[in-house]
């Protein structure tokens, strides 16, 4: 595996006569990071993935600060599962001085209006990611399921050629999704934190049988303060997707109301 740093790095070792896998990350490699790296190894000639935590997609209150980083960790786990470019820029490479355009995301669902900024962080930083990698195909959880639907639009609306394909949320046996963030989490609050996934199973149970999901949802969080309990439309799927606050970490989290993943 090749660890490159710079643009040109990068641009010097893809190679485009193949056919090139991008699974954009913020690293603290979990099982879900390695499901993405697991199915683009099988469908790319060459997978790049990059390691970079953004601080344009962190509002002034969220954790950019204590964000899980251990890229020597991630180095290995990388490596170990067949990566062939890990590109792990500095800030300053993607945000030179001056830097000054963005990519405006307009109607981002609740997760939006709870996080005015973050989105068009992510669609900033992923549209550049894609220009500096050019992937035939990008690699994003359903986990962030709002993210996911973001991306898909961001795509089609600026012309991106590339195919973007979303991979199931990956749980540990517990229920619980993986998440970067779950290394916040006290062994109360973990346990806590499970009502969020059994939460949301109600309210796809309730929609099975022909209720309304976020109610049943709703009803079902054992005293957990969601943010949001909503559908989201991904086009060809429908999830019902929540946020909560555990202690001081933000989960998210969703399940698949109707559709199939592609
Ligand atoms: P992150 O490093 O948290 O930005 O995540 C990088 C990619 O991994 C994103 O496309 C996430 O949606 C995806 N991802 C994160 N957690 C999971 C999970 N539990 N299952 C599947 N994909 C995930």
């Amino acid at each position: 595996m090749k660890v490159v740093r710079t643009i040109q790095d990068l641009r010097g070792t893809v190679d485009h006569t193949k056919r090139i896998g991008l699974v954009p990350t913020m690293g603290a490699f979990h099982e879900g990071h390695l499901s993405l790296f697991r199915v683009a190894g099988a469908e790319c000639d060459l997978v790049v993935v990059s390691l970079f935590v953004n601080p344009a997609q962190f509002g002034a209150n969220d954790d950019l600060g204590r964000y899980p980083r251990d890229e020597a960790r991630d180095v290995q786990v990388a490596e170990e599962a067949g990566i062939d470019v890990l590109f792990v820029p500095e800030a300053a490479e993607l945000y030179p001085t001056g830097f000054g355009t963005w990519v405006d995301v307009e109607e981002a669902g609740a997760e939006g209006v709870q996080r005015p900024e973050h989105f068009r962080g992510v669609a900033t930083v992923c549209l550049k990611l894609f220009n500096i990698v050019r992937p035939s195909v990008a690699y994003f959880g359903q986990k962030d399921a709002q993210q996911a639907a973001v991306l898909r639009r961001l795509v089609r609306d600026l012309n991106v050629d590339l195919e973007l394909r979303v991979l199931p949320t990956v749980r540990d046996a517990d229920g619980l999704a993986w998440s970067s963030r779950n290394a916040y989490l006290s062994a109360h609050d973990r346990v806590e934190a499970l009502a969020l996934p059994r939460a949301l199973e109600a309210g796809r149970s309730a929609h099975v049988h022909g209720s309304d999901p976020v109610t049943a949802a709703r009803a079902a969080l054992n005293g957990l303060q969601p943010e949001y309990v909503e559908v989201v439309d991904l086009g060809d799927v429908r999830v019902l997707a929540a946020a909560a606050r555990v202690g001081s970490t933000r989960l998210i989290d969703n399940v698949v109301l109707e559709g199939e993943l592609r």
